[in-house]
C-alpha cells in the first residue's frame, strides 16, 4: 500500500499547489488510493492521469479541468517597494519559500519556490508577480518541494501545539488562582468558626467556681 502511494506520488508534478483539493501531492496520492478520482491534477496534465490509471489498473479518465487551471514553470517575485510586510504570503506558501518578518520587506527564495501561485491571492497590495523560468529550474524546486512541504507542516503542528500548551498553561494558572482563593476563604471561615466555638466554650464556664467571670472576659479578649 505505502509502496503504491510512493509510485503515485512520483508521477505527480510536486507543485504542492492544492488544486486537486488536497493540501499537497502526497496527500492527493493517498486520497487516490482510497478511491478518489485520479484525474484532478491539472498541472500534471492528461499524461500524469494516464500513468496513474496504468499503475492502479483503472480506467483512463479525461483530465478534470474543474480543478484547473494549469500552472506554468514559474517563480514568484515580490516587488520590494510595494511590500508592506503583512506576512500573509508566508502563511500561504506551502513550502516556506518566503522570508521576512512582520512590517519588513519580504523575499522569495527562488530555489525553493514551485510557482504554485498560492501567495498571490492573500497579498493585500498585489505586489507579488510571477516570472517564467525554464523547465530545469522549476523541476529542481519541485524535486525538493516535498521535503519543504513536510517541514512547514511540522513547524505548523509544533506552533499549534505550543499555542495549545500556552492556552492550557494559562487556563491552569486561572484554575490554580481560583482554587487558592477558595482555600483562603475556607481558612478564614475555619478560623472564624474556631473562635466562635472557643467563645461559646468560655461563656459556658460562667458560674463555674474554678474561674471568675472577669478571667473569662479577659480570655475572650485574647482570642
Ligand atoms: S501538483 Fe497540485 S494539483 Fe497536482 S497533485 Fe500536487 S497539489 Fe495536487
Ligand atoms: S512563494 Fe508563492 S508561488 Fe512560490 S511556492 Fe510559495 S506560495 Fe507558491
Ligand atoms: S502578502 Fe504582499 S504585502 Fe504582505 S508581506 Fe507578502 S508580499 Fe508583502
Amino acid at each position: 500500500m505505502s509502496n503504491l502511494i510512493e509510485l503515485i506520488n512520483a508521477e505527480l508534478p510536486q507543485f504542492q499547489c492544492g488544486r486537486c483539493e488536497t493540501p499537497g501531492c502526497r496527500p492527493y496520492a493517498e486520497e487516490i488510493l482510497k478511491g478518489s478520482p485520479h484525474n484532478r491534477c491539472v498541472p500534471g496534465g492528461q499524461e500524469t492521469s494516464n500513468k496513474i490509471s496504468d499503475l492502479l489498473n483503472r480506467d483512463i479518465l479525461l483530465l478534470d479541468q474543474e480543478y484547473g487551471p494549469d500552472l506554468k514553470t514559474q517563480v514568484a517575485n515580490i516587488i520590494e517597494e510595494d511590500c508592506i510586510g503583512c506576512t500573509k504570503c508566508i502563511d500561504a506558501c506551502p513550502v516556506d519559500a518566503i522570508t521576512g518578518a512582520a512590517n519588513l520587506m519580504h523575499n522569495v527564495i527562488s530555489d525553493i519556490c514551485t510557482g504554485c501561485e498560492l501567495c498571490i491571492e492573500p497579498c493585500p497590495v498585489d505586489c507579488i508577480e510571477l516570472i517564467e523560468v525554464d523547465q530545469d529550474q522549476s523541476l529542481a524546486a519541485r524535486n525538493q518541494s516535498e521535503y519543504f512541504f513536510d517541514l512547514k507542516l511540522e513547524l505548523k503542528q509544533r506552533k499549534n501545539k505550543k499555542t495549545k500548551m500556552n492556552k492550557s498553561i494559562a487556563e491552569n494558572l486561572d484554575l490554580a488562582e481560583l482554587i487558592n482563593q477558595k482555600l483562603d476563604n475556607r481558612n478564614i471561615n475555619k478560623q472564624k468558626s474556631i473562635k466562635k466555638l472557643q467563645l461559646e466554650m468560655l461563656d459556658s464556664q460562667k458560674g463555674d467556681k474554678y474561674i471568675s467571670e472577669s478571667d473569662i472576659e479577659e480570655l475572650k479578649k485574647q482570642l
